[in-house]
Order: C-alpha cells, then sequence, then structure tokens
C-alpha cells in the first residue's frame, strides 16, 4: 500500500485476499467482515478503488448529517466535500476532516476568504454529535469535528 493511499484510510486496515490476484478488503475495527473488497488489474488500481469507495461513503454521509445544507451560508445547494486540513497537508478522508460547501462557497474559501460555520449548522450538528472546533491552520490546536458521545 502507497503513502498516498494510506493517508486517506487512516484509521482503516487494508488486506490482500489471497485470490484472486489483486483483490483487497477494507476493514474498520468492530466491524463483521470487510466493509468492501476490491480487485483490479492491479494492486495500486485496486486500492484506489477502496479508497475511492470510502470516499464516496464518507462524503454521503456528510451531506446527510448536514441535511444537504451548505456549512456556511446554510443554502440547499449542490454541495461539495470539503477537507478541513487540505490535501496538500495530507488528505484524511476521516469525518472529522469533512464538511459540505456549495460551489460558492468553497470557492470564497479556497481562495482563502475567512468562513465561519452557519449558526444553525452548528445545532444540527451538535444534534448528530459532533462540536465543531475550529478551522485548520488558524493556530488551533484541535480543529475540524469533535464526536462526542450522545446518550
Ligand atoms: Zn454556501
Amino acid at each position: 500500500m502507497t503513502s498516498k493511499h494510506a493517508e486517506r484510510i487512516t484509521g482503516l486496515r487494508v488486506q490482500c485476499l489471497p485470490q484472486p490476484q489483486n483483490a483487497y478488503a477494507l476493514y474498520s475495527d468492530g466491524a463483521n467482515g470487510p466493509l468492501h473488497t476490491a480487485t483490479s488489474h492491479s494492486p495500486s488500481q485496486a486500492l484506489e478503488m477502496l479508497v475511492k469507495w470510502h470516499y464516496d461513503q464518507m462524503r454521503l454521509q456528510v451531506f446527510v448529517e448536514q441535511h444537504w445544507r451548505c456549512w456556511h451560508c446554510w443554502g440547499l445547494k449542490a454541495l461539495s466535500c470539503d477537507h478541513i486540513k487540505p490535501r496538500a497537508h495530507g488528505r484524511v478522508d476521516q469525518r472529522f476532516n469533512l464538511r459540505g460547501m456549495c460551489a460558492e462557497c468553497h470557492e470564497r474559501h479556497t481562495r482563502n476568504e475567512a468562513l465561519e460555520i452557519h449558526p444553525k449548522m452548528k445545532t444540527l450538528m451538535s444534534g448528530v454529535g459532533y462540536r465543531w472546533r475550529g478551522e485548520w491552520g488558524l493556530g488551533v490546536e484541535a480543529w475540524g469535528w469533535e464526536k462526542l458521545d450522545v446518550g
């Protein structure tokens, strides 16, 4: 497994299957059986498929939890998935590092405009057990989402 693949699925385990050739399975601790398996003509391609599958799952989870609202403007628009700690600094496709933004807000964010979480998003997310800690790269030690124990 390349470091490029590994850094994206931190916290999950990849295992090469005995057969067929270039078959890999993705596991998470505590789950029975693999989350997903992929087979391809090369190991690298198979791993890429696992990483992409996982990212698609995470992305959908983010959008559903956000009720398809933009993190910043609360707009009900087509969302794209933003990595709070950017890809260039290690692309971690984990829930704490992801949020959904509309195209307009995402573009403003990539132009380095300071955006803040919408108050309603804060409330919504706390209802599903997440606390917003802050933006990565602003000298904040803890950033992104913190998963709270609810119930
Ligand atoms: Zn927006």
